[in-house]
């Protein structure tokens, strides 16, 4: 292992342990094995994040928004290779600025001043690094918001569990509960299984989502795509979260989906979810009594 850089000894030993994370890079569960600092592996990026943008976001959930919008930084790069990506400019061709740690906890911190309701860290498992050490150093400086940790939902356990007392919500994606259709839509056959481990360590970590005045403060908030075919296995993921994680889950069942970047070359996913088989998954979440939001 190199020896870390200055500022990253100086802070927790969660960090230190996160930044360790990177050589060889086991940060994610793709496990590539390179070291970031010399070379990137899957998701194309260093040491230091790629930022393709910072502000308040007001198209987020409404418990995330409030009246001031959501305080987003998009990252650059993905761990997933979602044939249907809404945003391939920003994940895949990996669009965006490199900034220092320093300049991520700054960017946290002038994202409060502007008044934000919350740090909502998109796409952010592939530089948890650093994001645990803005995340450190921006608390120092005195951030009290809520930080989100906004996830395709493909994140290792060890990394997690790293992550524990630095994130308030955590919100994954829950994309397929079905190997094979996660390999063909991301390249992540084994998506299912390291997807449900994830949650039930977010769970274990923040619990149930808690809103105050009608704003999110901590626990876990699901969001999950209805895809048409009812390609993500939908009943599958809810009866999972309703059995193994609490029926007092918060999911966002999203019925948003339209084919974008290689879409349309998949025979099931050139067309919306019609409104059938969004309504049923819905009915099916409310069946088993989770708490559906918007
Ligand atoms: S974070 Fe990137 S380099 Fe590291 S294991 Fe994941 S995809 Fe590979």
């Amino acid at each position: 292992m190199n020896k870390l850089p200055e500022y990253i000894a100086e802070l927790s030993q969660s960090v230190q342990k996160l930044w360790s994370l990177m050589n060889p890079c086991t940060l994610c569960p793709r496990n590539c094995g390179v070291n970031r600092s010399e070379k990137t592996g899957y998701c194309g990026i260093g040491a230091s994040p790629v930022v393709s943008s910072v502000g308040p976001h007001f198209g987020e959930e409404s418990v995330l928004v409030g009246s001031s919008g959501s305080g987003t930084i998009f990252f650059a790069g993905c761990n997933l290779r979602c044939i249907f990506c809404q945003n391939y400019d920003i994940s895949h061709q990996r669009r965006g600025k490199e900034i220092t740690v320093k300049q991520l906890s700054e960017a946290m911190l002038s994202l409060a001043e502007q008044g934000c309701t919350n740090i909502n860290l998109v796409t952010p498992s592939h530089v948890a690094s650093a994001c645990a050490a803005a995340i450190e150093i921006a608390r120092k400086d005195g951030l009290t918001l809520p930080v989100v940790y906004n996830s395709g939902g493909y994140d290792s356990v060890e990394t997690l569990k790293l992550l524990d007392g630095l994130i308030d919500i955590y919100m994954p994606d829950m994309k397929y509960s079905d190997q094979q259709t996660a390999g063909e839509l991301s390249d992540a056959p084994n998506y299912p299984e390291v997807n449900f481990a994830a949650v039930k360590e977010m769970h274990r970590q923040v619990g149930d989502l808690e809103i105050e005045n009608g704003i999110a403060v901590k626990g876990l908030l699901i969001r999950h795509l209805v895809l048409p075919e009812n390609l993500a296995g939908s009943e599958k993921i809810i009866d999972f979260l309703a059995d193994e994680i609490s029926t007092s889950t918060a999911i966002n069942i999203m019925d948003q989906y339209h084919p974008c970047y290689k879409a349309d070359e998949h025979p099931k996913l050139n067309r919306r979810a019609d409104h059938r088989e969004i309504s049923d998954i819905y009915d099916y979440a409310a069946l088993k009594g989770l708490k559906v939001i918007s």
